[in-house]
Order: structure tokens, then C-alpha cells, then sequence
């Protein structure tokens, strides 16, 4: 990447991404659509909106020659600029408002009518054990546990409805394998057209021929396949079920399809480990899915495991999650994260409220005024866990 002014690379803990071939031009683009936005709207009645308030400040971070550059700066990150590159220029201002309140509402604990990104969860079962997952929790992932289901696709279709205009920064995965859901293919179709940054979450394992066009004749704009290692041994023993060679095939698979059948599809692949222990290093990762895939990344190990019997953190930061995601789980139940994942802090349901509602609701504000008065040690499952 040679051009540091611009971007950043700290959301992940490792990222390898390939390069972009236009990096300038795509800068330069950048600029003229959000110079234009400014220049149309501050001359008609939208000139006090939010939204053009946090496209001057983009605008300013990025190009403003003599700007002292502060950390309440906004930056392009690698990945964003993947993103952006494979949006048609109609989107670019929606996708940088949208990164924006994901990255900075959280921060400055914004709350605006929706969350920045919505995590919905067509299934919390999983065929894997991964070992640093909460399905190796019996008291969550067996069957009589209560936990364990796949959404219908009319609740699907509920959630996609409220969202739709309104977020467009989601997710297809939580607590477990998306492509278990009888209904994913409907829900994938669904998803068509109406959001500009949709990634789906999957272990790669149950990929085939007629799900893998789906995914590429979908609204999804990113898939991450989640693999940790670049080894047959070190896979297995961190992703426990897992076979590696049928994730090899699988994930050739997707990429002859897509190369193939579908020449011009703009969808970003991604090959996306839990950095969990000291041998797994991120140049193997590379050397070995780089080829098959656009990006290699770990993202920070987090106790996901059982965090209800973990050591009590100690932290009173406020968790910035309260302010940027929110999950929809199977049945509907609203959860603000899922480090939480048998839902103590459940905020509400969906089959009988909506998003806004609950995002503005008593509930998740009281929660959050928890955490703001530094009361984040009286709650469960908050005061052990490491997220802040
Ligand atoms: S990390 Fe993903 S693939 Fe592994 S057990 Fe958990 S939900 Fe399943
Ligand atoms: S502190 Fe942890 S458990 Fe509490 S809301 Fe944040 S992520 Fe969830």
C-alpha cells in the first residue's frame, strides 16, 4: 500500500490484502463524489442535516491539505477502501456515512434512531466445536438447552424489511453455521440489492455447487470463510469437527464458480482466523488462501468460550458495543453482543417490537446508562468479560 496519508490498517490484528490496482484514481474519485454531495446539498434545505455534517468532516479528514490531524479523525482502512472499490459511485457517500457511525457513534456513545450494524442470525446451531467457541458449552449448545434453532424466513424477512434504508452495515452469523438454516436460500435471495455492505459469516464446511450460487446471486457483498490455519493439523485441532481438505475443496470450489459463472460479481472473499495461539502466523495464512482468496486476516482472540465462569475483568469502561451492533437472534430475541451468548441481557424481541424501538428502548438505555456511571461491575455477564 503506498499511500499512508489516507489509510489505516487497526481493525484487525493481522490483515493481508491485495493490492489495489488504482489507488489514486479511487482517492480521487472519493473526493470528487463527496465535493459534489457538499456542494449540491449546501444549497438546498438539507444544509443543517447530521448527514452532511458527517460528510464535511470526512471530507475535511481525509483532504484537507493543512488539516493538524487529530484521533478524532476519520480514516480510510484498507478494508474500507476494498469495500468502497466495489461499489458503484451512487453508494460511496451512504457507505462512508454508515462507516462512519460505525466507527465513531461508538466512541463519542452516539445513539441515531438504528444501530450501526445488525448481526442476524439465521442459526445457533453448528455442526463444529471450534475450541474457542461457545458451542463447546453443553449448557448452550445441546438441544433441550432452549438455545439452539433456525430463524423462519418470516421473521427473517421482518428484521430485512426494518433495515432495509435504515442499516446497511449487517451481518448473516452469530452464535452458529448460517448455512444450516432449511430457509437460507430464501433468506439469500431476499437480500438482494438492498444493502451495501452484507457480509455472511460462514465455516465453509457445507458450501456446494447450488448454495454457492446463491450466495454470489445474493445481496452479499463479502463472504468471510472462517479458517484459522494453514494446516491440516493445526486446523483440526482448533476448529474440532472440521475437515480440512473438504474446506479446501469447498473454498476452490466458490472461487471456480465465481470466476467462472459469475465474471463480473464484485463480492470481496475473505479467509478470517481467531488469532488463538503462538503458531499460527498470519504469512502462512498468506502464502497458503491468498491465492484463493482477496483478503487473509486473524481477528484478537476474546474469551467467547464461557465468559459466565470467567474472572471478573475489573474494567468500568463503558462497552463500546452498546452503541455500534446489535444481534437478532433465531427467535427473535435482541441481544446487544454475544460474548453474551444465553442472552442475560436480552433488550427485547422482535417478533413483537422493532429494531428502533428496542435500539432506543428502555431497556438497552438503561444498560447503557449502566455502563456510562461506571456500574458495569454489578452487571452479568458485563463485569467478566474483556470487551470495552
Ligand atoms: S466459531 Fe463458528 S464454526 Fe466454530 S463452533 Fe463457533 S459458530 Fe461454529
Ligand atoms: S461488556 Fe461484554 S457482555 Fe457486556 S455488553 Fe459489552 S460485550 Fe456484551
Amino acid at each position: 500500500m503506498e499511500n499512508n496519508k489516507y489509510i489505516k490498517n487497526n481493525s484487525f490484528r493481522d490483515l493481508k490484502i491485495k493490492k489495489f490496482k488504482n489507488f489514486l484514481d479511487l482517492l480521487l474519485k472519493i473526493k470528487l463524489i463527496l465535493s459534489d454531495y457538499i456542494l449540491k446539498l449546501n444549497t438546498s434545505e438539507e444544509k443543517k442535516s447530521e448527514k452532511l455534517k458527517i460528510i464535511k468532516e470526512i471530507y475535511s479528514s481525509l483532504f484537507e491539505e493543512n488539516k493538524k490531524k487529530t484521533d478524532a479523525d476519520f480514516v480510510l482502512h484498507e478494508y474500507s477502501l476494498a469495500e468502497i472499490q466495489t461499489l458503484s459511485d451512487n453508494d460511496i457517500v451512504e457507505y462512508l456515512f454508515h462507516r462512519y457511525r460505525y466507527e465513531f457513534f461508538p466512541n463519542i456513545k452516539k445513539t441515531d434512531s438504528y444501530p450501526p450494524y445488525l448481526q442476524i442470525e439465521p442459526s445457533s446451531v453448528c455442526n463444529y466445536r471450534c475450541v474457542f467457541c461457545y458451542q463447546t458449552d453443553k449448557s448452550f449448545s445441546t438441544k433441550s438447552s432452549g438455545h439452539m434453532g433456525y430463524m423462519s424466513f418470516d421473521l427473517f424477512k421482518k428484521v430485512v424489511d426494518q433495515a432495509e434504508k435504515n442499516i446497511h452495515f449487517l451481518s448473516l452469523a452469530s452464535r452458529g453455521e448460517p448455512m444450516l438454516c432449511p430457509e437460507i436460500d430464501k433468506m439469500l435471495d431476499y437480500t438482494k440489492n438492498k444493502f451495501i455492505n452484507l457480509k455472511l459469516n460462514t465455516n465453509a464446511s457445507l458450501l456446494n455447487e447450488k448454495n454457492i450460487n446463491m450466495i454470489l446471486s445474493s445481496g452479499v457483498k463479502t463472504v468471510v470463510f472462517s479458517v484459522d490455519a494453514a494446516d491440516k493439523v493445526l486446523y483440526e485441532k482448533l476448529r474440532v469437527n472440521g475437515k480440512f481438505e473438504k474446506v479446501i475443496k469447498n473454498i476452490k470450489l466458490f472461487n471456480d464458480i465465481k470466476k467462472n459463472d459469475f465474471p463480473n460479481s464484485r463480492l470481496i472473499t475473505r479467509v478470517s482466523g481467531v488469532k488463538f495461539q503462538e503458531d499460527q502466523k498470519i504469512q502462512d495464512m498468506d502464502d497458503y488462501w491468498g491465492e484463493l482468496v482477496d483478503h487473509v486476516a486473524f481477528v484478537n482472540y476474546i474469551p467467547w468460550e464461557n465468559v459466565y465462569d470467567s474472572k471478573r475483568t475489573n474494567i468500568d469502561e463503558a462497552c463500546t458495543d452498546l452503541w455500534r451492533r446489535m444481534f437478532v437472534w433465531w427467535d427473535g430475541t435482541v441481544n446487544p453482543c454475544d460474548v453474551d451468548y444465553k442472552s442475560l441481557l436480552n433488550v427485547g424481541n422482535i417478533k413483537n417490537d422493532t429494531i428502533k424501538n428496542i435500539w432506543n428502548g428502555e431497556k438497552y438505555q438503561m444498560l447503557r446508562n449502566h455502563h456510562l456511571s461506571q456500574n458495569r461491575k454489578n452487571i452479568s455477564p458485563c463485569f467478566n468479560c474483556n470487551v470495552c
